[in-house]
């Protein structure tokens, strides 16, 4: 079985973005960029399926910048087989990701997809539903658990209060939620070796997949400052604060 595991190229976790100054979006300047974590997950579960003789081979997919081949190298590193980067330097909005991904799904024939359930940039959540969509096969959003057995595979969902598990006939696609693995790091030997994977490299055109931008962002501005907390002397006094001057209670 081939899985195709799409890999964003995103603002690293950890860093604090800033907003531009003409409020147009965020500053990308010197700013460290990683594999979205969700789908670091997502590579962390195809791995976790070939170790098990479940999978035969990864595939591992980015769309955006040449530098987004870094990203791809990590997939490698962690242990996908090859990968395919699909270059460009626009904006690319999750219809057009779903329309290039299912291009690439109708080449390559996997028969499981496996995305992160949300990427921390733009925070869509969109992509892994518009590509079920796009290629009429079942989904399993936002999967704890993924096991496959007979044709079938059983994605177990984190939902309001409590656990649902599905079964989808195969081909499908799964996104993947935080708490269904802990990725492992690329050893040393791995990164080495993943220099050697081969990685094809295409365009839009070569997909005949147009990504013109559909939305226009009008603004984006910063979260409002938090104000300094203050210290009561009694509980009185923080029910007196609660109730006239926060209105809470
Ligand atoms: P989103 O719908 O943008 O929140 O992204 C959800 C998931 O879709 C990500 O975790 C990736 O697996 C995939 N994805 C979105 N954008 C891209 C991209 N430019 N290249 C590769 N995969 C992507």
């Amino acid at each position: 079985m081939k899985i195709l595991v799409p890999v964003k190229r995103v603002v690293d976790y950890n860093v604090k973005v800033r907003v531009k100054p003409d409020q147009t979006g965020v500053d990308l300047a010197n700013v460290k960029m990683s594999m979205n974590p969700f789908c670091e997950i997502a590579v962390e579960e195809a791995i976790r399926l070939k170790e098990k003789g479940v999978a035969s081979e990864i595939v591992a997919v980015s769309i955006g910048p040449a530098q987004a081949q870094e990203t791809i190298r990590t997939a490698l590193a962690m242990g996908a087989d090859r990968g395919i980067l699909i270059e460009t330097d626009q904006t690319v909005e999750p219809l057009a990701v779903a329309k290039l991904l299912k291009a690439v799904v109708d080449e390559e024939g996997p028969e499981l997809v496996m995305l992160g359930k949300q990427a921390i940039d733009d925070d869509a959540n969109q992509t892994g539903q518009m590509l079920a969509a796009l290629l009429d096969w079942p989904q399993g959003t936002f999967a704890s658990k993924v096991g496959i057995a007979d044709g079938k595979a059983t994605v177990t969902r984190e939902v309001d209060g409590g656990l649902q598990t599905l079964a989808l006939q195969l081909p499908a696609v799964v996104t993947t939620d935080l708490r269904l693995n802990e990725p492992r790091y690329a050893s040393l030997p791995n990164i080495m070796k993943a220099k050697r994977k081969p990685i094809d490299t295409k365009s839009p055109g070569d997909y005949g997949v147009d990504i013109a931008n559909r939305l226009e962002v009008l603004k984006v501005t910063e979260p409002p400052k938090r104000e300094a907390g203050i210290k009561v002397e009694s509980v009185a006094e923080l029910v007196d604060k609660l109730k006239n001057e926060a209105g809470v209670i």
